[in-house]
């Protein structure tokens, strides 16, 4: 048992000073989950992380019920959540109508979810990538008309476990698309885990090259290959400052095959905090959080700070 709770701090001055963990756990954690979490867990899941000083906590999809089960609470989660001051609670929004129930519900921002690739666009949402903006514009468009910031989610930057290698130009074009549709902010997924530092800068660096503001550009990074930590810090380096990551590692992708887990919020922290880089996360807390949510489903948590420190 070590008796280090904590990392030694020793910084670098090639990072940001601060970094802003968008957390996922309670939307992609959890709408990937087998087993129906009920609505009071959910609201408690992210009261716990707002609690633990997580500045941006995604909280749910208004999704179809019948393609999302595991979200059909949503307006109930939203209007159970205790708002923290400072705190944001964005939510996705896939068509008009869930738009609609978004904006009745309160919620004051919310992503859309792309995809780089043709494949995953037929099975996620059912058109060809050509054809996903002439579904996410009007609801962009509305929602900027309705003042609310809108993230573009880009899935299977990196890789596609039907495709193959993703070229970076469809990446950059699609990202392109949705900043030209009105998207605020763009996260980039590496939806199956397979990037590796170098192609994450590469990508960043095409992005930037083509005018994008490196604060409009998140990273989303997915563990399966054991590369989301490497993967961040190059994203750090190179001067991204918005994160992706989930409580305890939750999620995965329901529409793709090989993919596990989020990179892990504790994972993060445990690294951020070592290089002295602000997030404003109580480890602590967040750790106590994820061995509470690991009761309620029954299984551990695969964050291995979670695993080191929670023993
Ligand atoms: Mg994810």
């Amino acid at each position: 048992m070590s008796p280090m709770r904590a990392p030694v701090l020793v910084g670098r001055d090639d990072l940001p000073d601060r970094v802003t963990i968008w957390e996922v756990g309670a939307r992609d954690g959890l709408q990937n989950e087998s087993t129906v979490i009920d609505t009071a867990t959910k609201v408690e899941l992210i009261d716990r992380l707002a609690a633990a000083g997580l500045p941006v906590v995604e909280a749910t999809s208004f999704v179809r019920p019948d393609r999302v089960p595991q979200l059909a609470d949503a307006p109930a989660v939203m209007a159970g959540i205790t708002r923290v001051d400072g705190v944001r609670y964005p939510a996705l929004v896939p068509n008009d109508r869930g738009l609609e129930a978004a904006i009745a519900a309160g919620v004051t921002e919310v992503a859309v979810f792309a995809s780089a690739t043709d494949t995953f666009a037929q099975r996620n949402l059912g058109r060809p990538m050509a054809d996903q903006m002439a579904m996410f514009a009007p609801v962009v468009a509305r929602a900027r008309v309705h003042g609310l910031p809108v993230r573009g989610y880009v899935s299977m930057c990196f890789g596609d476990p039907w495709e193959g290698a993703v070229d970076p130009a469809q990446v950059v074009d699609v990202c392109a698309e949705l900043l030209d549709a009105g998207c605020t902010s763009l996260s980039l997924g590496d939806t199956i885990g397979v990037a590796t530092p170098g192609h994450v800068t590469s990508l960043v660096d095409r992005l930037v090259r083509t005018g994008v503001g490196l604060d409009l550009v998140g990273v989303h990074f997915h563990d399966t290959y054991g590369q989301a930590l490497a993967n961040t810090l190059a994203a750090l380096l190179y001067g991204v400052t918005t994160v992706d990551s989930s409580v305890g590692g939750l999620g995965g992708c329901p529409f793709a095959e090989s993919a596990t887990g989020n990179l892990a919020t504790e994972d993060l922290v445990w690294m951020l905090d070592g290089l002295g880089v602000e997030t404003g996360v109580d480890l602590e807390a967040l750790v106590a959080t994820s061995l509470w949510m690991a009761g309620q489903l029954g299984r551990p948590p695969v964050s291995r700070v979670v695993q080191a420190l929670g023993g």
